[in-house]
């Protein structure tokens, strides 16, 4: 492997230049001033709820044990475990005691609004990038494994926040990404709607953009199947 121009062969050292380009990397999207701010801000908001009171119901209540097992139940298996070690078919054998005792672990995470350590730790390992100078440490795609019982009450908030953001009104229709049951499809059925209906024809500008034909996909063909005339029209756009 090369550091520059230097061959490095040692774990430790590939390791380290891996440690050096991934921290590279995140430092460009890092606002630390940003993220001090909105810490800040979102403790100060924690001290007093604006939405139960500090009463702890609803929302912002406690997660059921009903919750646990229905999240518990839909775990994916055979999936590599984070750093902890816990895998989800250990999750999902746990007994009533060990169940009752990991609702209290991740009530308590919710409560507190305190992230256990061994949550926020991954194991990183870089996967090669097909046809890429293997020798490169910018040729490995990091993918980063971590605590499935972590993960599991990220699913339990996230179900919850879904639900408010959902039936509160709060997520545009015009969003897609995110979101359970609608895909780019959506997106581009309005887009060809919009285009028969209000009837923009074809302009040179949009045709010099044209692309190659779409990505074998089934949602492509069907779409362009329907709106034979208009599908060039929307492969400008992607
Ligand atoms: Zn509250």
């Amino acid at each position: 492997m090369l550091k520059g121009d230097r061959l490095i062969v040692t774990d430790r050292d590939k390791a380290e230049a891996f440690v050096q380009e991934y921290a590279r990397v995140s430092k460009q999207v890092r606002i630390p001033k940003l993220d001090r701010d909105t810490k800040r801000q979102l403790r100060e908001e924690h001290r007093s709820c604006r939405g139960c009171g500090d009463r702890r119901e609803g929302a912002c209540g406690p997660f059921s044990l009903q919750d646990l097992v229905r999240e518990l139940s839909g775990l994916q298996l055979k999936k590599t475990p984070g750093p902890d070690g816990i895998s989800n078919e250990m999750l999902r054998h746990l007994g009533p005691v060990a169940r009752k005792v990991l609702l209290t672990i991740i009530n308590m995470s919710w409560r507190t609004a305190e992230v256990p350590r061994q949550w926020r730790q991954a194991t990183v390992v870089p996967i090669p990038k097909a046809g890429k100078d293997k020798r490169l440490t910018a040729s490995y795609r990091p993918i980063a494994l971590t605590s499935h019982v972590g993960k599991l009450a990220e699913r339990l908030i996230k179900r919850r926040l879904t639900f408010l953001a959902e039936s509160r009104g709060l997520v545009p229709p015009e969003q897609v990404g995110f979101r359970a049951g609608r895909s780019v499809e959506d997106s581009i059925g309005r887009l060809v709607q919009q285009v028969k209906t209000d009837g923009i024809g074809p302009s040179p500008d949009v045709q010099t953009h044209q692309k190659a034909p779409p990505p074998r996909s089934t949602s492509w063909s069907r779409m362009t199947s329907r709106a034979p005339m208009t599908w060039w029209t929307i492969a400008s756009y992607v």
